[in-house]
């Protein structure tokens, strides 16, 4: 019998809004509500200690320490207690699952299949409330493999083989780590797991109608391949021969030369959208900037396209997306 989705209920939670100005930045950028696409969850660790309450402030505006610059859809603290601090079907799309430009583990295939706008725009963020040497909590493994089950199952991703979704050809359950250079999630790969488990005997049990208690059913991922299977299929011979030379602008006046990277950022945001477009413009001038100023990277191209980070939890988007960001903000 084939498996019955969107069957898996939302477990139950505390809403506590995040109050943002209704424009873009602050941490969000504005889309019409209910555009998201979720396609799956970026785990994240707070390294650091707060209630619901604490970390709604502490997004919010005005005042909040991240007020400016990032916002995340729920918090699950150490007792289990799931807080939704944005909803993921409103008008606000969270800089959550950026950060500088690094791919590890599950990244890059991920990155290949839904490109820039996919990392924050596709991945529900979910933040457990730790610190970097703790462990989470049995509730916290308990409530956010729920969470998880929910989202995986509201995109029709099957059981047997999650977190892998053979039609993406990817894992959509990520740590942060994997999608910037940080050390959120790293060495809680265990807990992540166990996290997944009980995600995927939850799913088992809406999506098969299993009756009776269902135990935590730990992932199998089959191994995946080091270099991502590219967007339109092309091999990376053909991508350099088509991407030439980027050239990179350091702080410190210096340049040098970056080829295409199967595995990188700025490489496969640009291969994403080429094939999506069909213009396959040259990469000209990536201008790696300070943390002093708002704007850390610009990469240009031959015709108009522009990759931007303003903010390290946006991580790199394209200018389109990114107008609005760039209206003054009351730092
Ligand atoms: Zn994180």
């Amino acid at each position: 019998m084939p498996n019955s989705y969107r069957r898996v209920p939302h477990p139950p939670f505390i809403d506590l809004p995040v109050s943002k100005p209704a424009a873009s930045g602050y941490g969000y950028t504005r889309i019409p509500a209910g555009s998201r696409r979720i396609v799956g969850v970026m785990n994240h660790e707070t390294q650091g200690r707060g209630s619901g309450p604490w970390y709604r402030d502490f997004f919010s505006c005005p005042g909040g320490q991240r007020c400016a610059d990032a916002l995340v859809d729920y918090l699950i603290t150490r007792d289990g207690t799931i807080y939704r601090l944005n909803d993921p079907k409103n008008n606000r799309s969270p800089w959550a699952n950026g950060g500088p430009l690094g791919l590890e583990g599950d990244g890059p295939a991920f990155y290949a299949r839904f490109g820039a706008s996919g990392v924050n725009n596709s991945l529900i963020s979910i933040e457990f409330e730790k610190l970097d040497n703790e462990d989470f909590t049995t509730a916290q493994i308990q409530s956010g493999g729920l969470l998880n089950a929910y989202w995986h199952d509201q995109d029709d991703q099957d059981w047997e083989t999650y977190p892998y979704v053979p039609r993406y050809g990817c894992v959509t359950s990520l740590a942060h780590f994997e999608i910037g250079t940080t050390n959120c999630g790293k060495g809680e790969l265990d807990d992540i797991s166990r996290v997944q488990a009980v995600a995927r005997g939850e799913m088992k049990r809406w999506q098969a109608m299993a009756t009776g208690p269902i135990a935590p059913l730990p992932p199998i991922v089959p191994s995946q391949p080091d270099i991502p299977a590219l967007p339109g299929g092309l091999s990376v011979e053909e991508a350099s021969r088509r991407f030439g030379t980027l050239i990179k602008h350091t702080p410190d006046g210096k340049t040098k030369p970056a080829p295409f990277d199967p595995r990188g950022v700025i490489s496969l945001s640009w291969l994403h959208r080429c094939v999506e477009t069909g213009e396959w413009p040259r990469p000209e001038d990536w201008w790696a900037l300070t943390d002093s100023g708002r704007t850390l990277d610009i990469v240009t191209f031959s015709n108009d396209w522009q990759l931007i980070r303003t903010a390290d939890r946006q991580g790199v988007m394209w200018a389109r997306f990114a107008d609005a960001q760039l209206e003054p903000v009351a730092a």
